[in-house]
């Protein structure tokens, strides 16, 4: 609609707006003008695993040595190899839903069966120490937790990632935790689960990346920090796939995992002005609720009350792009139907005047 001329106004964008850091544009030219366009080891450059590993213990206070580093394209394909490597056919995993919609593909890939615990924003997204406990059966493999979480910008407090770590050993199965959000947290803190306590090492296989926190969602740049042999064994499946990811682009995020604090928090100090914006917004139309997203760039509104009868939210954002011109994420797509999902990673006068669509919408159409 867009390319035909229609004013669209897009809130679909998983991706930050803003633009990659100059340095690391620069490292990434350097290294190419130096001739570093060849094949390197299939787990990264050996200066971007001790960015990595370094980067590791000084903000997220885990021990995973260089070897411990696998560097696939994006987080997504970490999570894709843990997953190939962790799951035999008929092994569940644990999700929490509403879930980036990549895992339960991925679980599916590998021969596994997701086993989807139910939350809402009447829990902050939250799942209860009972829901934790009746998801585990002699059948889990894993948990994968994502903190902060797309769609929902639920924040885990401590006290869940304690009771999940006390569930992975007493039953033995692994944690995967994608945190390529954690830089983008508001008024809370992000803590990895693996610090909890170090035996979690053992079991936890912690993936991020540069897409989110530094702006580099096309550089495909994610980590997976794992116990040795399960490093290994994602480092070999890897080089019969892909091999390493593109040479230059890991010279350029070894200078990402190495920058400064306050590049990333003047990103991230944005971010919060515009959730502090978009949510005060749609909380006065009527009948939309919203928890409050403590981290990524998402607003998770439940949109039911809005709902036409017989109407679902699929159609109910097919009708907000015909009718109001704004592109938003139904939330059946994340296993959470009745919700939409609005990016806030645009300009703040994009988020007002989205709003105000949906909210003209609602009033000349009321459900
Ligand atoms: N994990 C989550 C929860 C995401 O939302 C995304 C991207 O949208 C990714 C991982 C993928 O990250 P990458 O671009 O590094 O593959």
């Amino acid at each position: 609609m867009k390319a035909q001329g229609v004013d669209v106004l897009a809130f679909g964008a998983g991706e930050p707006d803003f633009a990659t850091p100059v340095a690391v544009c620069e490292a990434a030219k350097d290294a190419i003008d130096k001739g570093y366009t060849k094949y390197v080891a299939s787990a990264g450059i050996a200066d971007l695993r001790l960015a990595i590993s370094e980067k590791l213990a000084r903000e997220n206070q885990l021990d995973y040595a260089p070897d411990q580093i696998v560097v696939s394209t994006g987080a997504k394909h970490s999570l894709y190899n843990a997953m190939q490597v962790l799951v035999e056919a008929g092994d569940e995993v644990i999700l929490i839903a509403p879930y980036w919609m990549t895992y339960a593909d991925q679980i599916r890939l590998a021969g596994g069966i997701p086993k989807v615990i139910h939350t809402t924003h009447e829990t902050g997204f939250i799942p209860s120490p009972a829901q934790l406990v009746a998801a585990v059966t002699p059948k889990t493999k894993a948990i994968i937790l994502n903190s902060p979480a797309n769609p929902t910008g639920a924040v885990l407090p401590e006290e869940t990632l304690r009771l999940i770590a006390e569930l992975a050993d007493r039953h033995n199965f692994w944690i995967v935790a994608d945190e390529i959000y954690e830089r983008l947290v508001y008024g809370v803190k992000h803590r990895s689960i693996a610090s909890l306590d170090s035996a979690l090492l053992e079991r936890t296989i912690t993936v991020g990346g540069c897409a989110k926190s530094y702006a580099m969602t096309g550089w495909r740049i994610g980590f997976a920090a794992a116990p040795p042999a399960v490093a290994k064994a994602m480092s070999n499946l890897q080089d019969q796939v892909t091999s390493n990811n593109v040479t230059f682009a890991q010279y350029g995020a070894a200078v990402a995992f190495r920058l400064p604090w306050d590049v990333v928090e003047a990103m991230r100090a944005q971010f919060e002005a515009r959730r502090d914006v978009i949510v005060d917004l749609l909380r006065a139309i009527p009948g939309v609720e919203i928890a409050t997203p403590q981290g990524a760039f998402y607003a998770f509104a439940q949109i039911s009350n809005l709902l036409k009868p017989g109407e679902d939210d699929v159609e109910f954002a097919a009708r907000l792009l015909d009718e109001a011109r704004i592109a938003v994420v139904p939330g059946s797509v994340f296993e959470g139907p009745g919700y939409i999902r609005m990016s806030y990673a645009t300009d703040l006068d994009t988020i007002r005047k989205g709003v105000e669509r949906l909210g003209n919408l609602v009033a000349a159409s009321p459900a």
